[in-house]
């Protein structure tokens, strides 16, 4: 029997997803996907039907902006955006571990304002009533917090270009994306396997640093040979399309959104009533949809919890080594059965405590 897989990432996918995939290492086109050229004609329409996917869920089809599958992870991103982007300060909201490396690595490149931090509290709130100066270059932000489970759920207004870290709730819920101006998410949280991060950027944005840009770190590049400039990691792109068309096929973010809520709101409901439990984040309007993170309130029952969640299948529950307790990710192709199964768990300690 396949678990139920609450990983924080590399994350669950759609089983029909892993049966397309595995038959495509098996046979695609009478080769493997793992053996044909990047330059094929095959190859060559996964990737655009994958930038359009993309562009298309997040309503942003020719609204001037360019999709790139690269490699390097998210946290190239962290340093590729202020290459490409800052030229004297820019503004960043801290909101966890994943912020902060974006700041440390933007530092590298200019000055850097912490417009608010949630760090005094160890990020289990999202600040608010912070202001974005007007005179820099950009203003960078995590929707999602992967690790201490919290969630911007509204776009920010601000009158500068707006970058995003989407990487944990990218394609979970409606957005106003068009807000954005360069939005990234690593696969491996809600898109596919780990090895390519999109990055979803308009153009005019670009090329207005002072400093030569390596070719390899430089969007402009990127954008100019198709997302193909040296050899695209193929696997990746190609179930991270899978991905998106099995989103697409079944109604897009506005279907899954609706899951998501749901799945998040029999866990969360579980988590406030039943006694044993207590949530991590501070304000209710700021859990995450995607991470749910919570505690046992008496650690006396952390080992018959532990064995009774692992002995119904559930996989990955731990929480990150800097908050502790638990942390139920609960992406995309996460069924509410298997968020039932969570539930019936944490009912079943109850009883038996
Ligand atoms: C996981 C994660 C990252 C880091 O992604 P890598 O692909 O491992 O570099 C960055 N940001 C967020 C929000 C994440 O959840």
């Amino acid at each position: 029997m396949l678990k139920h897989n609450f990983s924080a990432g590399p994350c669950i996918l759609p089983q029909e997803v892993f049966k397309k995939a595995a038959a495509a290492v098996l046979n695609f086109n009478d080769l493997s996907i793992l053996e044909i050229s990047h330059r094929s004609k095959d190859f060559v329409e996964v990737m655009e039907k994958a930038q359009n996917l993309a562009l298309e869920h997040l309503d942003l089809t020719d609204k001037g902006y360019k999709a790139l599958f690269l490699g390097g992870g998210a946290s190239m991103q962290f340093l590729m955006v202020a290459y490409n982007l800052l030229e004297s300060k820019a503004a960043y909201l801290n909101t966890g571990t994943w912020s902060t490396k974006a700041i440390k690595e933007a530092k590298l490149f200019g000055d850097v304002i912490e417009v608010a931090s949630s760090k005094d509290q160890n990020f289990n709130y999202i600040p608010k009533g912070y202001t974005v100066p007007s005179d820099v270059d950009y203003f960078h932000f995590q929707t999602n917090n992967t690790i201490f489970g919290t969630q911007l759920k509204d776009d920010p207004t601000v009158s500068v270009p707006m970058v995003c870290d989407m990487s944990s709730d990218i394609f979970s819920r409606k957005r106003d994306f068009s807000k954005y101006d360069l939005i990234y998410a690593g696969a491996q949280k809600n898109m596919g396997p780990a090895g390519t991060t999109l990055i979803v950027v308009k153009e005019d944005i670009l090329g207005k640093v002072s400093r030569s840009i390596p070719s390899m770190l430089d969007y402009q590049v990127h954008i100019s040979k198709d997302s193909m400039f040296n050899t695209p990691p193929v696997f990746p792109i190609y179930v991270s399309m899978l991905t998106m068309e099995w989103l697409k096929d079944n109604g897009g973010i506005e279907w899954i959104e609706k899951i998501n809520n749901e799945k998040a709101a029999l866990v969360y409901d579980e988590i406030d009533r039943n006694e044993l439990f207590e949530g991590f984040v501070a304000n209710k309007e700021d859990r995450s949809m995607m991470n749910l993170t919570f505690n046992l309130v008496n650690e006396d029952h952390k080992d018959t919890f532990n064995k009774m969640w692992q002995e119904a299948g559930i996989n990955g529950l731990n929480g990150h080594r800097s908050v502790g307790g638990y942390r139920a990710s609960m992406y995309n192709a996460l069924t509410l059965e298997s968020a039932q199964t969570l539930v019936d768990v944490m009912k079943e300690l109850e009883r038996k405590a």
